[in-house]
């Protein structure tokens, strides 16, 4: 029996009966991390890193099944060892490591390279199996250094403002609002943020993470106040009647899909700056080699080209159909 299996209902660990990520009700199951697609409500017991449960205690409730464990703490059910490691994607967010009679497993959830100074940053880890997702696995798909991004989206927002004009960024509530508030240039002093980004940012302030002031959009705040703000919102409602209290505004979406036209039409945003909370082409690629793994397991993504691809550089590697879903295309989930 393979250590880890892909079932009906997520990845399984026979030898321990547990979960990594499952999408349907199971007895225990241990959490990447935050997102929707793979943290759910409905499991009995979850095991996470600190981070992770404050995530989802503030999303699922929960409070009392969820066990949480530090990185690199290790965790023994039924002789098999289970350790989590920083994958860079959100707050708290983990590789998971299982460990049986010398032979590793990595499931890596969903990760990015490039420190985003808001989540604590990938660290490759050695194992013989790898799962990865593949969100983002064509060669297409090269993001440059989020450096440049910010002065571009803050020269977006200069000119916006000398005109009066409001800038409002769509960005996902968990991870992406938090890396744009953090990473954002000085001269943006405060933002404007809708209420289901102040819900999240109210986590990672709460277990430490520090990051410009923000001010939440409700009914206190006039449209007058907004004239020439920086605001975050997201995506799903940046075409719904929220939007009615921006007088003259822009809008923006930071994103990986960013990279292809077609869907930067769709979207209909004025803007679109790339920026993505996954791995790009070229980052997929060093955190397979670094793991030194030779069996892959290819999920959510472009997993038939990436996992065909894997093969041509002499890995073995297999496509792997999963209910994870990626960077989520518009308009955004139901949070
Ligand atoms: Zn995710
Ligand atoms: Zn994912």
């Amino acid at each position: 029996m393979a250590l880890l299996e892909f079932n009906n209902k997520g990845i399984y660990c026979q030898r321990a009966d547990v979960y990594i990520d499952p999408w349907k009700k199971v007895k225990k199951a241990l959490i990447t991390h935050g997102h929707s697609d793979h943290a759910r409500p409905g499991n009995l017991a979850y095991l996470a890193t600190h981070d992770t449960a404050a995530i989802m205690r503030q999303r699922l409730g929960l409070a009392k099944r969820i066990t949480a464990v530090n990185y690199g703490e290790k965790t023994m059910i039924n002789g098999v060892q289970f350790s989590f490691h920083p994958a860079g994607h959100v707050l708290g967010s983990a590789q998971i490591r299982v460990a049986y009679k010398g032979e590793i497993w990595l499931a890596s959830g969903d990760y990015k390279i490039q420190n985003d100074f808001v989540s604590q940053a990938f660290e490759p880890i050695k194992c013989h199996h790898y799962i990865t997702e593949s969100t983002f696995g064509l060669p297409f798909y090269d993001w440059e250094d989020q450096k440049e991004v910010f002065k571009e989206i803050g020269a977006w927002h200069d000119l916006n403002k000398s005109q009066g004009i409001t800038s409002v960024m769509g960005a996902y509530s968990l991870g992406k609002a938090q890396r744009i508030l953090k990473n954002l240039p000085d001269f943006i002093e405060r933002v404007y943020t809708h209420g289901a980004i102040e819900n999240i940012n109210e986590v990672y302030r709460n277990q430490g993470v520090q990051f410009r002031k923000t001010i939440k959009i409700d009914e206190s705040i006039k449209p007058k106040d907004l004239v020439g703000q920086f605001v975050i919102s997201t995506p799903g409602t940046m075409s719904t009647s929220w939007m009615d209290r921006f007088e003259n505004y822009q809008t923006a979406s930071a994103s990986g899909w960013m990279m292809t036209k077609a869907i930067r039409r769709r979207r209909s945003v004025d803007r679109g700056f790339i920026l993505s909370d996954h791995a790009d082409w070229k980052n997929l690629n060093y955190a397979i080699k670094e793991s030194g793994a030779s069996h892959i397991y290819v999920t959510h993504g472009f997993t038939k080209q990436y996992a065909k691809y894997l093969n041509e550089q002499g890995y073995n590697a297999i496509p792997v159909s999963s209910k994870y879903i990626g960077e989520t295309p518009i308009p955004e989930a139901p949070e």
